[in-house]
């Protein structure tokens, strides 16, 4: 059996056949750089990043496009209320991006297209689509007239009296129809602006995608990722849009990712009640993130709260400590396997794994795989020469490999210097354990001795409500 993906588009698994088997093609929405991202835009770009590893893992060539919307009325917005200009807001929240992705583990996409760099090719789509006349003009703005494109409403499923209900919130008297979105805004003054034939003036948000994800990856892309909040209109219009543009499909798999919760709510910016993915980052290890936020399949709601986290954190000291001791026997050559039910273990933790990965991308059974063998490997341990070191070796390795793909245990990182991070984490505690009875005795010089030089260090000591943490600074 190959990979399956859940289609939003048809709503059932469907076989995934990429279109050119040279090259899987991938657009993933990404942030709109008003602020820094919190753990609801982590989970998706998380997601995005394990369905490239794993493809990766399953043979395939991957290319991913992954953009950055710098401009829009939030940033705007925002902009005028900090006294800055939209495109150093813009620039500021697109290097933090960057940065706490690559905190998280995230790999770079191989494009990250910036809109306000696609302007040309945003105006010629609208440009083709005024000439189909599926778009028309009014005072220097450019709609779509969704009347053009029958198959409207195909991926939200939507009924056009649904459709007709959603647009009327935003009545514009001059639509032709409720339904029609703007592709090109007129300038309003005091807003950025770019010259169009229209006149002055700036690209709506869903044609940057269309115009984004085209350009980078043609007229017909395999994988099509988002938030579950951007099927429509968003994703609803991106088709419309592309497809009366080129006459092809657009996206042949949508892959829509559900929310992160709080307290049975969706964590988002405007709900005010979100948990930046910095301030997690620095109370806990990236992996115990990553762990978390994939501990759920990615079309179940997942709930943000303390304990789930220390769940997770429980798991990844399981997962390091295991590996940790079995490190000592990768690149065992030699030995009897033939005796060893632990063999047979590992062989079904590789098969469970792609199963449940192959299944549209089924994270929280492949972790459960990985964790049984964990249980099975420190059994084998806790019985002394029970297990050659050749089946130690094999389990280290399918363990590593799988939990590569996942990005709860790197590795590389971990070999290059492991022992000496451990070393070093556990001298920091040790330090922190110093400063804690110094504090107690109300010895500040000594607990002010010890953070100052930990600075010097580029090692920052936090003191929180649970008691002292530390981070490693830039
Ligand atoms: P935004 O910056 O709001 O445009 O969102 C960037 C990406 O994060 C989009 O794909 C959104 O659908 C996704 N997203 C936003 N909030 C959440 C959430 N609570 N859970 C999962 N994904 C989210
Ligand atoms: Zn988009």
């Amino acid at each position: 059996m190959g990979i399956q993906i859940y289609n939003s588009l048809s709503r059932q698994l469907e076989d995934f056949v990429p279109l050119n088997p040279e090259q899987v093609s991938i657009y993933s929405c990404g942030p709109t750089v008003y602020d820094y991202i919190h753990m609801g835009n982590a989970r998706t770009a998380l997601v995005t990043d394990i369905i490239r590893r794993y493809l990766e893992y399953r043979g395939h060539t991957v290319k991913l496009v992954q953009n950055l919307t710098d401009i829009d009325d939030k940033i705007i917005n925002r902009a005028a209320e900090l006294g800055i200009t939209a495109k150093q807001l813009a620039y500021e929240n697109g290097e933090a991006f960057f940065e706490d992705s690559q905190r998280l583990g995230i790999h770079p996409a191989d494009v990250h297209p910036k809109a306000t760099d696609h302007i040309p090719e945003m105006i010629s789509l609208i440009q083709t689509l005024l000439e189909k006349k599926a778009a028309y003009i009014i005072d220097g703005s450019v709609y779509y007239r969704v009347n053009r494109f029958a198959a409207y409403g195909k991926l939200s499923n939507r009924k056009p009296e649904d459709l007709l209900a959603g647009a009327r919130v935003e009545i514009d008297e001059r639509k032709e129809d409720p339904r029609d979105f703007d592709l090109w805004k007129a300038a309003k003054p005091g807003e950025p602006s770019w010259q169009s034939p229209w006149g002055e003036g700036r690209p709506g948000w869903h044609i940057e995608c269309s115009a984004m994800a085209m350009k980078h990856l043609g007229t017909t892309l395999d994988i099509h990722v988002g938030g579950e909040d951007l099927r429509f209109p968003h994703h609803e219009n991106e088709i419309a849009q592309s497809e009366m543009a080129t006459g092809c499909t657009f996206a042949r798999y949508w892959v829509h990712i559900a929310f992160l919760n709080i307290d049975g709510r969706r964590m988002g910016k405007s709900e005010q009640n979100f948990i930046l993915l910095r301030d997690a980052l620095d109370n806990y290890p990236t992996e115990v993130i990553r762990h978390f936020l994939i501990s759920a399949h990615y079309r179940h709601p997942l709930d943000y709260n303390r304990e789930s986290l220390m769940k997770s954190d429980g798991a990844f000291r399981r997962l390091s400590n295991c590996l940790d001791t079995l490190k000592k026997y990768d690149g065992q050559e030699e030995g009897d396997t033939a005796t060893s039910p632990l063999q047979h273990a590992i062989q079904e933790m590789r098969s469970q794994f792609t199963a449940a990965m192959d299944t549209d991308f089924n994270t929280a059974q492949a972790l459960g795989a990985i964790f049984t063998l964990v249980s099975k490997v420190n059994r084998s341990l806790s019985a002394p020469n029970e297990t050659p070191p050749l089946v130690l070796a094999q389990a280290y390795r399918a363990l590593t490999e799988t939990c590569q793909v996942l990005g709860i245990y790197d590795t590389e990182a971990r070999n290059s210097d492991g022992d000496n991070v451990e070393q070093r984490d556990h001298l920091i505690n040790f330090l922190l354990e110093i400063r804690q009875d110094a504090r107690s005795r109300k010895d500040w010089d000594t607990s002010d001795k010890i953070r100052d030089r930990l600075k010097q260090l580029n090692i920052e000591i936090q003191d929180t409500r649970e008691g002292a943490t530390w981070k490693i600074v830039s």
